[in-house]
């Protein structure tokens, strides 16, 4: 099928060109008549499937008519609302939205919490008829009353399975009584749990549906293998991964915030280049890593699950899960990040004994099995070990070892022998605050009371930083302001 047939007008087509698409993707095939034909969507689409182009297409057309070349703030309301559960997809969105619509006299914006509201609301003042935003700094625009949902036509919900993770359901709730009952409504999400088809049917008016399977199924251009790695020896088999095979440009998820600053200054010393992302760091410096990842500045950028949602990178070649995802959806949004446009990419993960559930999980949904091989450069340990490392572990002096360090109470690598011993709290390497954007993750068993919980709260705009404390904190699920 040929773009043309979609009945995009001459514009869009146009910038559709420029961007080098020769035919739309199944969900741009399926979602963009649909859309222009007024009608409510709910789509199951992935990050990485072209789900973007296939909502702001036919928006942009929807709005072309009613676009004004009047400096007038008036002759700019805001006609499509975007709703994104991170800022790097918001930007992501935005992004889209100005190359698909940079023939149109249409004006966007992006709005997100996190930095300063000054720059957005002369944006929204100046009037915009298509805005992307994050829900509770959406919220926090409203209460200010500088944006104005009162001519909002067309909403849509993008990651709404995210949103949901990540608390967002009150803050739809009170945007969506904000805006007027008559609209078009679109849903996007990656799955269709029950959650999201309770929320659909609270929005969503006689709603088509549109399943797609991704564009590049994983089964058919991932490569997915395990390797049975203890914990205490992730860190060790990672570094000898991206040596045997000599790997460039790798995303590494982990499970927790301060996990991946410790792993990205662990590689480091270790004489890999590396950097993470993750909500705490400013914008700024998220930006930094990911455009020091982008152009191959630095091999290795380490990533929480909700840091790395939307992140676009162009044929990422290799994901390594250095621990597996609490669900095996996230497991699909993480390996979204390769494979994408056709391109073959490598899913790789270390899955240590306590894993194995999960694994199996990610299996069903997969539905296949995930080759276990052995790691390159041969194993550092065969499985059965692993009880026994378990059991070393449980050793008072050890255990106060692996929480200082993070790292195995066995004989020490060569590579970790290199590292000095550090202080848990006082040799901490500073790191930079930002306002966070994604939940406050659990800490790995054992690091709870050893590190040093830094918070920020966005409180009424401000944000406020905690001394940091030695008390044990339960994680709580935060949400993007
Ligand atoms: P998305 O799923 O919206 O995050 O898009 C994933 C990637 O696919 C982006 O880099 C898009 O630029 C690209 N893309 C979107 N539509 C097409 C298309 N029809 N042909 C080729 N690439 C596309």
């Amino acid at each position: 099928m040929a773009f043309d047939s979609l009945e995009l007008t001459p514009e869009l087509l146009r910038a559709v060109v420029d961007e080098g698409y020769t035919e739309p993707t199944p969900v741009q095939a399926q979602a963009i008549p649909l859309v222009l034909a007024g009608r409510d969507v709910m789509a199951q689409a992935q990050t990485g499937t072209g789900k973007t182009a296939a909502f702001t297409l036919p928006i942009l057309q929807r709005l072309q008519p009613l676009a004004s070349s009047s400096p007038s703030p008036a002759r700019h309301p805001l006609r499509a609302l975007v709703l994104v559960p991170t800022r790097e997809l918001a930007v992501q969105v935005y992004d889209s939205a100005k190359t698909y619509g940079k023939y149109l006299p249409l004006r966007s914006a992006v709005v997100y919490g996190g930095v300063d509201m000054d720059a957005q609301i002369k944006e929204l003042h100046a009037g915009v008829e298509f805005l992307v935003a994050t829900p509770g700094r959406l919220l926090d625009h409203a209460q200010n009353k500088t944006v104005n949902l009162s001519r909002v036509e067309i909403l849509v919900l993008d990651e709404a399975d995210r949103m949901l993770d990540m608390g967002f359901m009150p803050d739809i709730k009170r945007i969506l009584g904000l805006l007027p009952p008559l609209r078009q409504n679109l849903l996007f999400s990656a799955t269709f749990s029950d959650d999201i088809k309770r929320l659909a049917d609270q929005i969503l008016r006689q709603p088509v549906k549109v399943e797609v399977a991704r564009k590049n199924a994983p089964a058919e251009l991932i490569n997915h293998v395990v390797h049975r790695v203890s914990r205490d020896r992730k860190r060790s088999a990672l570094v000898r991964m991206l040596r045997a095979k000599d790997l460039k440009q790798v995303l590494v998820f982990v499970a927790t915030k301060q996990g991946a600053g410790r792993l990205a200054r662990e590689l480091v010393r270790e004489g890999i280049e590396a950097t993470a992302i993750h909500g705490d760091k400013t914008q700024p410096e998220r930006e930094k890593a990911l455009n020091e990842f982008k152009e191959n500045k630095v091999r290795v950028l380490v990533a929480t699950d909700v840091a790395a949602r939307g992140l676009d990178i162009e044929d990422l070649p290799h994901v390594v899960n250095f621990e597996l995802p609490n669900t095996p959806e996230d497991y699909v949004h993480r390996i979204g990040r390769t494979g994408r446009a056709g391109k073959s990419g490598d899913a790789t993960s270390l899955v240590s004994d306590d894993e194995m559930d999960r694994l199996r999980d990610i299996e069903k949904l997969l539905k296949f099995r995930i080759s276990v091989e052995p790691l390159p450069g041969g194993d550092l340990e065969a499985p059965a070990r692993e009880t026994e490392a378990r059991e070393r572990r449980q050793a008072p002096r050890e255990r106060r070892g692996r929480r200082e360090e993070g790292r195995s109470p066995a004989p020490p690598s060569a590579a970790s022998a290199k590292a000095p011993r550090r202080d848990p709290i006082f040799d901490q390497p500073y790191e930079p605050t930002g306002a966070a954007d994604e939940v406050e993750e659990a800490p790995l068993p054992g690091e709870q009371a050893a590190t040093p919980v830094a918070r920020r709260h966005s409180l009424g705009g401000r944000r406020h930083r905690e001394v940091p404390a030695l008390f044990l904190v339960p994680p709580t699920r935060r949400k993007q302001g």
